[in-house]
């Protein structure tokens, strides 16, 4: 069996500056995602921002399927050889899960185009959010009920300034009212780009089951120009015009 090869980039600051979320999260949102994830079918490493190299030296990301990230303070200071690499790899096809706040990432915004900007309001403890299911033949919604809850996360609301999506797969609805399109698809050049909300450092929804297989979902789904034989070199090499 072919195993997706999957590297968890983490900015791992708030895990490292901040009491309750080291708590929350002591291995580090990273290594609670790495575990949570775990299968056969999947070959796991981490990176973090605070390794040599931001974690990802030259080259670090040819051999990579699928790249996730998670991100929120240290957005600014992530390097632009960096960012330059996510997107050509993208493009070459390399799948790209944005967690959480990597929706003000610079790859993500790069990806986009836009400033991906989303309503948000202040939520002391957190919120109830309730994950509606609405595109449920998707690969990303196999195997999820068609709503479940998280009982505390922070507020993401529209408008979420991004193109329009290939497919919506999740909405979120929050106690207070809001909505937002928690789950979310596009391509670039041959590469599968899935944002998906959840995620707030302060609360454990890194630790629900339903969260993981979502992640799961996503990674697989973002993988997938990978299993029909084409081999990341090809991707990178030119069809000669005589073909
Ligand atoms: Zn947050």
């Amino acid at each position: 069996m072919r195993r997706v090869k999957v590297l968890i980039w983490n900015e791992n600051e708030h895990e490292r500056i901040h009491p309750e979320v080291t708590a929350t999260y002591p291995l580090g949102i990273h290594g609670t995602l790495a575990n949570g994830l775990a299968a056969k079918d999947l070959h796991i490493s981490v990176a973090t921002m605070n390794m040599p190299w931001q974690g990802l030296p030259f080259g670090a990301l040819n051999d990579v399927d699928v790249l996730v990230w998670w991100g929120h303070i240290l957005h600014d200071r992530v390097e632009q050889r960096i960012v330059e690499a996510i997107i050509t790899r993208v493009n070459a096809g390399m799948g790209f899960v944005a967690l959480h706040s990597a929706h003000h990432s610079l790859p993500f915004r790069r990806l986009m185009g836009t400033n991906c900007n989303l309503a948000w309001r202040k939520t002391e403890g957190g919120e109830r959010v309730r994950l509606w299911c609405v595109s449920p033949s998707h690969q990303i919604a196999r195997g999820v009920p068609m709503h479940f809850a998280i009982p505390a996360d922070e507020m993401y609301g529209e408008p979420f300034n991004v193109p329009k999506p290939n497919d919506v797969v999740f909405i979120n609805w929050y106690q207070g009212g809001e909505v937002f399109r928690g789950g979310c698809t596009w391509t670039r050049g041959r590469g599968r780009i899935f944002h998906f909300s959840p995620g707030h450092e302060t609360y454990p929804v890194f630790h629900q089951a339903e969260v993981l297989k979502v992640i799961g979902n996503g990674v697989r789904w973002a993988a997938e120009p990978h299993k029909d034989g084409h081999g990341m070199q090809n991707l990178h090499r030119p069809v000669p015009l005589e073909n």
